[in-house]
């Protein structure tokens, strides 16, 4: 009998941490119950007009239905490296400096295997997205998690890691804003991580999808933004979050020349380019106008105030998020966080991630998006305060 056997990399793939809850959400389902989905790391509020139109036009124009070039073409790399200066303040040569990606998760799950042999390690947050440690592990790498804790405003402390790992990683994952837990990094955390890289000869892969999303006017800043920062690394950037965009499959890498080379030479062996019709809106995304962006901040912020100020009334007491779209709340006493978003699901019919999905630094919490309209999240507090937690 033919028998289809499963690679090693896919046998030994973590366990899927979110099978229970995505199970017990579909029984709920199942019996009619309206679910209130606040697991969800996708916007819901819809691309901006002015972004669909342009692709309409771009779609029409037979030059566009060829292969792309690898690296993406040139006026799409320009849009991002103008907006960075328009943003950052930073400087980047649109032909050296910019990679445009299928997305960035496409370049986050690449780049290990540019930089990492069998045997290497690839330090990764924990918790975090899963993307880091699987990208490093299918290049044949070992992960090393670095803990983020709340007592150290979910930074990474570099001091802990100990030297013989040092040495012996390729590359550092980090990503501010955060997700899952809405931290955000300053000036001094981008400083330290430098010299850390530059002693160990780690480079640095900053995963920035974020920085758009922020509240109260704190504008987040860039990695790149930091004195020798490109000379020991890139930020990956999206327009998933920033547009909502996250169908279209559009980002971007920024930064060290020749980070960026070898990530380029992975992927012009793995894809063949992203779809110039969606890099054509793409420029429409990062150059037209941008009230939209504004506009989106302010609904977010809205159901920020919304859902925290029920989260406190019924005595789950997260950390305000300063930026990305989740809240990250510490279960109460006596409970998982499996259990407790098990309890949230059956009791309640909300749905929540429970936080050791992203690693075991995640146990003890749970996180919320804010994918949801306002008026959802007002119906969720209002069953919230009948169950209690
Ligand atoms: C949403 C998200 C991304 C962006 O993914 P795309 O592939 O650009 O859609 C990257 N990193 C993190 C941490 C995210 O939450």
């Amino acid at each position: 009998m033919f028998k289809v056997e499963k690679a090693s990399r896919i046998k030994e793939l973590p366990p899927y941490l979110f099978v229970t809850i995505d199970k017990l959400k579909e029984e709920q389902i199942a019996k009619g119950v309206d679910i209130i989905d606040f697991s969800i790391g996708d916007p819901d509020i819809p691309t901006p007009s002015n972004i669909i139109d342009r692709m309409k036009y771009a779609i029409e124009d037979r030059k566009n239905h060829r292969y792309p070039s690898y690296e993406g073409m040139i006026e799409f790399r320009m849009a991002a490296s103008k907006w960075y200066k328009r943003r950052f303040n930073v400087d980047l040569d649109p032909k050296e400096e910019v990679l445009s990606l299928i997305g960035s998760k496409e370049g986050i799950a690449h780049i290990s295997l540019a930089f990492v042999s069998p045997g290497d390690i690839a330090l990764v947050p924990d918790p975090a997205y899963p993307v880091y440690s699987i990208g490093a592990k299918f290049a044949g790498g070992e992960p090393f998690f670095l803990p983020l804790l709340k007592e150290n405003k979910f930074l990474p402390d570099l001091k802990k890691i100990p030297e013989p790992i040092a040495r012996k990683a390729k590359l550092i994952f980090l990503n501010y804003p955060n997700n899952p837990t809405a931290s955000v990094a300053n000036r001094e955390f981008f400083e330290e991580l430098i010299e850390f890289a530059v002693k160990y000869n780690i480079i640095v892969c900053h995963d920035a999808p974020y920085t758009e999303i922020y509240y109260d006017g704190a504008t987040p800043i860039s990695f790149l933004e930091i004195k020798g920062a490109k000379d020991v690394g890139i930020e990956f950037h999206s327009l998933s979050k920033t547009y909502n965009m996250a169908g279209w499959r559009v980002g971007f890498a920024v930064g060290n020349a020749d980070v960026l080379k070898g990530l380029g030479g992975i992927k012009t062996n793995v894809d063949s380019g992203l779809f110039q019709a969606i890099q054509e809106a793409g420029i429409e995304a990062l150059e037209g106008d941008q009230s939209s962006v504004d506009k989106m901040r302010k609904i977010y912020q809205q159901r920020r105030d919304v859902l925290m100020d029920g989260l406190m009334e019924i005595g789950l007491r997260p950390e305000i998020p300063k930026a990305s779209f989740y809240i990250w709340a510490p279960v109460p006493n006596g409970h998982t966080s499996a259990s407790f978003s098990t309890h949230l699901l059956n009791r309640a019919g909300i749905v929540t991630t429970p936080g050791n999905g992203f690693g075991d630094y995640g146990e003890g919490y749970i996180r919320m998006a804010l994918t949801v309209s306002k008026d959802r999240i007002i119906e969720g507090i209002e069953r919230l305060k009948d169950v209690g937690i």
